[in-house]
């Protein structure tokens, strides 16, 4: 069955089709891209869940009745900076969504904080739609600390500053199969695989 995907972007796409296949669900998943595009949303409600909830209702609202979309909100939030960025976390440094930016406005942002009170959370929450129209969510959340200077060269936006609680490495540091294990977004699609094998199609 065709699982539509509330983004157009194709490393989202090749991201829970990955996960999809390893977990065996019975999914294609599908780009926004290939059904006429993502309907424009702006991300105003504040919260991970409200903007996943936008962005699935959005695409949704397009398709025909009965089909299934699945979208996703994520983000750093930080103790010291009051939360922030959190939902903002993509447009940290500005409009452009420009991830090294955003990653070196939150070094500068944290200069001097001392190291007891560097924590930090990832938080994923993805919501589903269902072919009754029924919304599930879903939500991931990992612990850690903010690092004083970015190391590592792997993964993408602020995973070169996180270190997870339990290790010493960054996010950047560790391999996808070693972050998916214990991510915000690996835990959160932990519960929605949970879910679909009680209760989703078998085919
Ligand atoms: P999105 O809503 O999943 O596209 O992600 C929002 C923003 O949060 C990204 O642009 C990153 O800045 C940040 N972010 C979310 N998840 C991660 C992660 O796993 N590592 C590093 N940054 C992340």
């Amino acid at each position: 069955m065709r699982l539509h995907l509330a983004s157009a972007n194709a490393h989202k796409v090749a991201e829970f089709s990955a996960l999809a296949e390893e977990a065996g669900l019975p999914v294609e998943i599908v780009s926004a891209r290939a059904v006429g595009g993502m309907p424009p949303v702006v991300e105003d409600t504040g919260t991970f869940a409200g903007n996943a909830a936008k962005k699935a209702r959005a695409l949704h609202a397009r398709l025909p009745e009965g089909s299934w979309v699945l979208a996703d909100d994520s983000g750093l939030s930080v103790a010291a900076l009051g939360g922030q960025p959190g939902v903002e976390s993509a447009y940290y440094a500005g409009p452009q969504g420009d991830g090294a930016a955003n990653l070196r406005k939150l070094v500068r942002a944290m200069h001097g904080v001392p190291a007891g009170k560097r924590s930090a959370h990832f938080t994923c929450v993805l919501v589903l739609i269902d072919g009754r129209g029924h919304e599930l969510v879903f939500e991931g959340r990992c612990d850690g600390h903010l690092r004083d200077d970015p190391v590592g060269g792997g993964g993408f936006g602020y995973d070169p500053l996180f270190v997870p609680n339990g290790y010493t490495q960054t996010f950047a540091e560790l391999s996808e199969a070693e972050k998916n294990g214990i991510s915000h977004r690996g835990r959160a699609w932990a519960r929605l695989v949970e879910w679909w094998r009680r209760h989703g199609p078998s085919a």
